[in-house]
């Protein structure tokens, strides 16, 4: 660890910091500032110290895209400030740190929404743009970058830039990663809704082929989708899911109601995390116990699951109405997430495949999934469309979405079939969502994001001494290690 030669600013400590799951435990000298100045300070403090920096926003991701061990992370989850809300243009400007859940609370009751947002309502606005997540509305409203109108960004010399959508930076900065600097502010553009309420449609489908299908006239009829997957139905079921797909409806109400209605959405979100968190806490060691069956556990549970979905879609029983709240956030801890469940040895894998060869590719990545001693615990499908971000994962297609639970005696076997997955995706084209990713090799990464060299010939004029940097970006080859 390198050894301080100025006093550590106030706002400045080492500690312990893990990655979401626990897989990964570093320790990093955290900087929490509040506002610019001390920003600036981080950068003089790290340049007198010959340290480097990683941005960090809530620490959502899951890997070590917003790690440093030994290093210095620079965390704004203080900088959090609503700055201005232009109703008139449905505009909102605030903060790097700003949760995505605390705009929601500012405008849904105003009937505005904020597109693209993650399932993980905690992730803040300067993290969501700079991996440039997407929502289950992806295919129809692009990424998170397509929602910014612009952002400020503190460049390693202490400067700050002004960068708009026609910025040479904007795509650089905007799925970069938090390589080029630090995103102080950020204006977004909120959409228009007619009520805080979606109407939800489920349809079964037997197999690829009718998943498709079903997704190819979802994408037309409605405003946003997930698909769950059995990643356990082999041979002509293989495929086999559950659309969930989702359209904005009207709901009369007065502003008053809304806001009454939408205060107890946001409780009973916030209950749910904990709920989720609790039951991790109390049960974390048994269900994990459990998942040593399951392969049989999660055949039954999702024939189950599928039977039903079936029988009530034939019983007309398939639609009702739900707060988008509900719809969007809640789903990861109603079931408490798998990446909890798992504990330090489940890992997440979300991967994008073009749409031209999405059938085929979807039945290899199954398939993969299937000869793994350690099958996926889940498996979604969301549609997405591609954008202009260097890093992005977005394409023209689908993302799969894993989540594996291996144990000691197979983690190794199991390694060896997510590798596989990585390197099928790459050889069809697809991506590797970084914000989920903790085992891409630099070969794979290459491969998979041609457009790095884009991004590192702006880092060269951006930030020449390479002051930003992460333990993803050393992993992948991005910045030296
Ligand atoms: C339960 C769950 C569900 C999720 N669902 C989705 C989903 O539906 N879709 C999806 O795309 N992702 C999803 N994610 C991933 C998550 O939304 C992203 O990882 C998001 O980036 C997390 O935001 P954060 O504020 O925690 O960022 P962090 O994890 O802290 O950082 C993410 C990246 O942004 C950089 N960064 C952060 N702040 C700054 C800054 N101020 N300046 C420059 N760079 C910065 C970091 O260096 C890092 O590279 C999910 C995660 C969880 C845990």
């Amino acid at each position: 660890m390198p050894s301080a030669t100025q006093t550590l600013p106030s706002f400045m400590e080492w500690k312990e910091v893990d990655s979401l799951v626990g897989s990964i435990r570093t320790r990093s000298l955290v900087a929490r500032p509040t506002n610019l100045d001390q920003c600036r300070e981080t950068l003089t403090y790290c340049r007198h110290n010959d340290m480097k920096i990683c941005p960090r926003g809530a620490g959502r991701s899951y890997g070590d895209e917003a790690l440093n061990d030994g290093q210095v992370l620079l965390d704004v989850s203080a900088m959090d400030r609503i700055l201005q809300f232009d109703e008139d243009k449905a505009q909102i400007t605030v903060e790097a740190g700003t949760r995505l859940i605390d705009i929601y609370e500012r405008v849904h009751y105003r009937l505005l929404t904020l597109p693209s947002s993650p399932t993980e309502s905690h992730s803040t606005v300067a993290g969501a743009i700079c991996a440039n997540v997407n929502g289950k509305d992806a295919w129809r409203v692009g990424s998170f970058a397509d929602q910014v109108v612009r952002l400020s960004l503190l460049t390693a010399n202490g400067e700050t830039i002004e960068i708009d959508r026609s910025h040479e930076l904007f795509n650089a900065v905007a799925s970069g990663i938090g390589l080029l600097g630090i995103v102080l502010d950020a204006t977004l553009q909120l959409k228009p809704i007619p009520s805080p309420y979606l109407r939800v449609d489920r349809f079964p489908a037997p197999d690829v082929d009718a998943l498709l299908e079903t997704m190819a006239r979802v994408e037309q009829t409605h405003d946003l989708a997930v698909v769950w997957v059995d990643a356990y139905a082999r041979g002509k079921k293989t495929g086999r899911s559950v659309i969930h797909a989702a359209k904005w409806i009207e709901h009369d109400a007065t502003e008053a109601e809304r806001k009454a209605y939408l205060d107890a959405g946001y409780e009973r979100l916030d209950k749910h995390r904990r709920l989720g968190l609790g039951l991790h806490e109390a049960f974390g060691p048994v269900l994990s116990l459990m998942l040593y069956a399951q392969r049989p556990m999660l055949h039954v549970f999702n024939r189950l699951y599928y039977a039903m979905s079936t029988f009530a879609a034939r019983r007309g029983r398939s639609s009702n109405t739900e707060l988008f709240l509900r719809f969007s956030f809640e789903a990861s801890f109603t079931v408490p997430p798998a990446h909890l469940v798992c504990g330090s040895r489940g890992y997440t894998v979300q991967l994008t495949l073009p749409r031209s060869s999405a059938r085929e590719a979807i039945v290899e990545l199954l398939g993969i999934c299937q000869s793994s001693p350690c099958p996926p615990v889940t498996a979604i499908l969301r549609a997405h469309r591609a954008d202009d971000g260097l890093l992005s994962f977005s394409e023209d297609g689908y993302s799969l979405n894993f989540e594996f639970h291996p144990k000691k005696h197979n983690e190794a076997a199991s390694r060896e079939a997510v590798d596989r997955i990585i390197d099928a995706t790459a050889r069809r084209g697809g991506k590797i969502h970084l914000a989920k990713d903790q085992v891409m090799r630099p070969d794979q990464f290459t491969r998979i994001y041609p457009r790095y060299k884009e991004l590192l010939e702006i880092k060269r004029r951006v930030d020449p001494e390479g002051l930003f940097t992460s333990d993803l970006a050393r992993r992948v080859g991005l910045t030296p290690s």
